[in-house]
């Protein structure tokens, strides 16, 4: 069976881009068609400037978030990165595979932490080797399918390349793992500036949709959401990036085409109006889960422990197995 591994980091809330770009696909697809791994890579969220409270209220949040979404405990895996040693583990052998010419190359890092240093702070050396990490979330569960936003695809082609080579180096060890970029709402951009990705580090920002906004905060922030001067709705990426991504996001939401929905509008008032609409109703039945889940604690904290325990016993052959491979 194929296996699928994905995940989440927690330095923010979830976002819809989150949900529509990934949650809603593990929960509707991968998780009936594929063994399914879905992680909160709370290891990850150290990279940058961090609160150690806050990371680990995000972690148990994000967790109750994806059950809200559908994630099944039956029928996936759910578990906290940090919770199984193998991670780590399995990374400091891979950081004796990978060079570091190859992590300085990676475009995520160059970005971070130019930005890290533009603030006149210092860049963490993990954040150097997140990639490194990242390899070994995915190649100790022998994963075949990585699902990912295209921001992630250098990084799982890294991923890639220290498979092949340690299989070359040290005898077949790990599946080489391909990334599956998803469909429609792959990438849900910012409402205030429409050529970024709505991503959930800013937390304040109106441009922002949160999993957990209330609808009347939903509805503000869409019809907020910049345009441009035209008068008339086309689908257009490239020259009308704004309300390109609303048509994206409605199309998203309701299972239409961005394209063929241009033609229903006439104006960005009923586009907004209705793409308000379509998105508080998706979002609906997953704060309502949320909402139950969270008077109910110890059942996400049993989730997360007996997918931990399931996580672990998949990984550790894969990595004693590396250790014995590389000399250990
Ligand atoms: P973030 O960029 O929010 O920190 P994560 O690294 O936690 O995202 O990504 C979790 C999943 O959500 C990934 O599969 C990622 O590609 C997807 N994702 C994140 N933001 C968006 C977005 N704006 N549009 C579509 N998918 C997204």
């Amino acid at each position: 069976m194929t296996r699928v591994f994905s995940g989440v980091k927690p330095t923010g809330h979830l976002t819809l881009g989150n949900y529509l770009g990934a949650m809603r696909q593990w929960a509707a697809v991968d998780q009936h068609r594929a063994e399914s791994l879905f992680c909160i890579v709370d290891l990850h969220a150290l990279t940058v400037d961090h609160d150690p409270a806050r990371v680990r209220r995000l972690s148990r949040q994000a967790a109750t978030l994806l059950l809200a979404a559908g994630l099944d405990p039956e029928l996936c895996t759910v578990f906290v990165q940090s919770h199984v040693d193998e991670h780590a583990r399995l990374s400091y052998v891979l950081e004796c595979v990978a060079t570091d010419g190859e992590m300085r190359r990676m475009i995520q890092y160059k970005e971070k932490a130019a930005r890290e240093r533009a603030r006149g702070g210092s860049v963490r050396l993990s954040l150097l080797t997140y990639p490194v990490l990242m390899a070994a979330d995915i190649l100790a569960y022998g994963a075949d399918e990585v699902p990912v936003g295209d921001d992630q695809a250098q990084h799982v082609e890294l991923t890639r390349d220290l498979a092949v080579r340690f299989n070359q180096r040290y005898g077949y060890t790990f599946v080489v793992p391909r990334a599956t970029v998803p469909h429609v709402g792959a990438r849900v951009m910012n409402l205030q500036e429409p050529l970024a990705k709505m991503g959930k580090s800013d937390d304040s920002g109106p441009g922002i949709v949160y999993l957990l906004d209330e609808p009347e905060v939903v509805r503000r922030k869409i019809m907020r959401a910049v345009t441009d001067s035209g008068r008339d709705v086309v689908y257009d990426r490239e020259a009308r990036p704004g309300p390109a991504n609303l048509l994206e996001i409605l199309a998203s939401c309701t299972g239409g085409n961005p394209s063929e929905l241009s033609g229903v509008y006439e104006s960005y008032g009923a586009l907004k109006k209705d793409t308000a609409e379509a998105v508080v109703e998706v979002l609906r039945p997953v704060q309502e889960t949320h909402k139950e889940l969270c008077t109910d604690p110890g059942y996400v904290e049993g989730v997360l422990r007996d997918g931990a325990e399931r996580a672990r016993a998949m990984a550790r052959p894969t990595v004693d197995a590396a250790y014995r491979a590389i000399g250990l």
